[in-house]
C-alpha cells in the first residue's frame, strides 16, 4: 500500500521495513524457533524505538495510533513471528493499564514497557474460558485492603518471559458481564507462577501462569471492580485490528515467495509460472492481499479517526485478512511443491505461523458472531 498521501507513515513504513531486513531477517529463523522472547530480537526492538508506538506520549511512548501498529506488525511479521509478537504484547498486555489506570499505575509501569525494560502480558484466556470468557473459574476475592488471587491462565503469550501481566479474574460471580476486574501483577510475586509453557505447531513464547492464595496490594486493581471486560473489551477494539496487518504481513512474504519461485523453476520446457493454473493462483493471491490490506487500514484509519467503536470493521479485517492468509500461505507452499516442506525454507514456517492467527484475539467463528450482531442491530 502506498502511504505517500502521509508523509509521517511513510517514513516509518520505509525505516520498519529496512530495519526488519537489515537487523531482524538474519536472526529470525533461531529466534522464531526458540519459543522464548528473544532478547536480541527485543533489543533490536527497544533500541530502534519501536516499542514507543505501544504507549501514549505522557509515559515515555510516541502515542498509540492504529495505523502506526498495523504498518509496524505488517512490516515485522513479513520477515518474523517473533518479532510481531515481541512488538505487539507491549502494546496488548499494557493497553488496560493505559485505558484505566491511576496516573500513578501509568507512571510506574508504562515508561518500562516504552523502553523495552520490562516485557508485558495479557492474561484473560484460560482452561473454562476462550472464547466464552465470561466462563473464567480465575477468582480475586477481597482480603483486607487488597485482593487474592486463585486459578490457572493458558496461552498467554510471552508468559514466563514478562515482568508485567494484565490479568482478568472474577470479583463478582453473581455480575455477569460486570463480574471481572483487572489487576497488575508482577511476575515474582508471591503465590504466582508463571513457569508453565506450552509448546505450539509454531514455536511461540507462550505459557500457563498459575496463581495460588495470590496475594496483590489494593493500588494493583486496574480501574474499578467489575470493569475488567470493559478494559479487555476497550484494548481488544484497539488491538483487534492489528492481528489483520500482521496476516497482511505473512501473506506478503508468502506472494513474494511463490512468484519468484514460480519465475525460476524450470518446468517442462518453461518455467512454472508460464502456466495459466499457476498464473491464476497468483493473481487469486494478490487480490486476496490487496482486500486484506484494504480492510485492515480501513479500519485502523476509522479508529485512529475517532469512530468510537471499530467493533464491526476491526472483525472484518481481522476476519477476511487471517483467513486470506492462510489461504495464500497454503497456496503459496502448494507452488513451492516439496520444496515448500522443507525445514528452514520460509514458507513452511509461514504455513505453521499463520495458523494461530484465525484462533487468537477471538477465532474467525468469533468474529462472524460479532459481525452478525452488529449488522442484526443495524437493521433495526
Ligand atoms: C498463538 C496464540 C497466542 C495467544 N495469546 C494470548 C494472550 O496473550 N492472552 C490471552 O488471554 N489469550 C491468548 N490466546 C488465547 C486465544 O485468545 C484463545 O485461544 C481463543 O480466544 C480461543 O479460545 P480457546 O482456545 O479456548 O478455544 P474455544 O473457545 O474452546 O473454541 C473452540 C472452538 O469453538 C468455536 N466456538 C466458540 N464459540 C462458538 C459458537 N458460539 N459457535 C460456534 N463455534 C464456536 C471456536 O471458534 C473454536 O473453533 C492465544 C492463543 C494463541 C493460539
Amino acid at each position: 500500500m502506498d502511504f505517500s498521501f502521509i508523509p509521517l507513515e511513510q517514513e516509518l513504513q520505509k525505516r520498519v521495513r529496512k530495519l526488519a531486513q537489515d537487523e531482524i531477517a538474519p536472526i529470525a529463523a533461531e529466534a522464531d524457533e526458540s519459543g522464548r522472547v528473544h532478547r536480541g530480537l527485543m533489543s533490536i526492538l527497544a533500541r530502534s524505538g519501536l516499542l514507543r508506538y505501544c504507549v501514549p506520549q505522557e509515559f515515555g511512548g510516541y502515542g498509540v495510533k492504529v495505523i502506526r501498529l498495523c504498518l509496524i506488525r505488517e512490516e515485522l511479521a513479513r520477515v518474523s513471528g517473533q518479532a510481531d509478537t515481541n512488538f505487539i504484547m507491549q502494546g496488548l498486555g499494557s493497553y488496560p493499564i493505559t485505558l484505566g489506570g491511576t496516573p500513578q499505575q501509568k507512571a510506574r509501569y508504562l515508561p518500562p514497557i516504552a523502553r523495552g525494560e520490562a516485557i508485558a502480558a495479557f492474561a484473560l484466556t484460560e482452561p473454562g474460558g476462550g472464547s466464552d470468557v465470561l466462563n473464567m473459574a480465575t477468582s480475586a476475592t477481597r482480603h483486607g485492603d487488597g485482593w487474592v488471587l486463585n486459578g490457572e491462565k493458558r496461552f498467554i503469550s510471552q508468559a514466563g518471559d514478562a515482568q508485567t501481566y494484565v490479568v482478568f479474574a472474577k470479583t463478582d460471580p453473581a455480575a455477569g458481564s460486570r463480574g471481572l476486574s483487572a489487576f497488575i501483577v508482577a511476575q515474582g510475586t508471591p503465590g504466582f507462577d508463571d513457569s508453565h509453557r506450552q509448546d505450539l505447531l509454531a514455536p511461540h513464547p507462550i505459557g500457563a501462569p498459575r496463581f495460588t492464595n495470590c496475594r496483590l496490594p489494593g493500588e494493583n486493581l486496574i480501574g474499578q471492580p467489575g470493569q475488567g471486560l470493559r478494559l479487555a473489551l476497550g484494548t481488544l477494539d484497539t488491538f483487534r485490528t492489528t492481528v489483520g496487518a500482521a496476516a497482511v504481513g505473512m501473506a506478503q512474504a508468502a506472494y513474494e515467495a511463490a512468484l519468484s519461485y514460480a519465475k525460476s523453476r524450470p518446468m517442462f520446457g518453461q518455467h512454472l509460472s508460464d502456466f495459466q493454473a499457476t498464473q491464476f493462483k497468483l493473481a487469486d493471491m494478490a487480490v486476496n492481499l490487496d482486500a486484506a490490506r484494504l480492510l485492515t487500514y480501513r479500519s485502523a484509519w476509522l479508529k485512529d479517526a475517532g469512530q468510537e467503536s471499530v467493533i464491526k470493521e476491526a472483525s472484518f479485517a481481522k476476519l477476511f485478512a487471517t483467513e486470506a492468509a492462510f489461504r495464500i500461505v497454503n497456496e503459496a507452499l502448494q507452488i513451492h511443491g516439496g520444496a515448500g516442506l522443507e525445514k528452514g525454507s520460509r514458507v513452511e514456517a509461514l504455513y505453521r505461523e499463520v495458523r494461530s492467527l484465525t484462533i487468537y484475539e477471538g477465532t474467525s467463528e468469533i468474529q462472524r458472531q460479532t459481525i452478525a450482531r452488529q449488522l442484526l442491530k443495524e437493521g433495526g
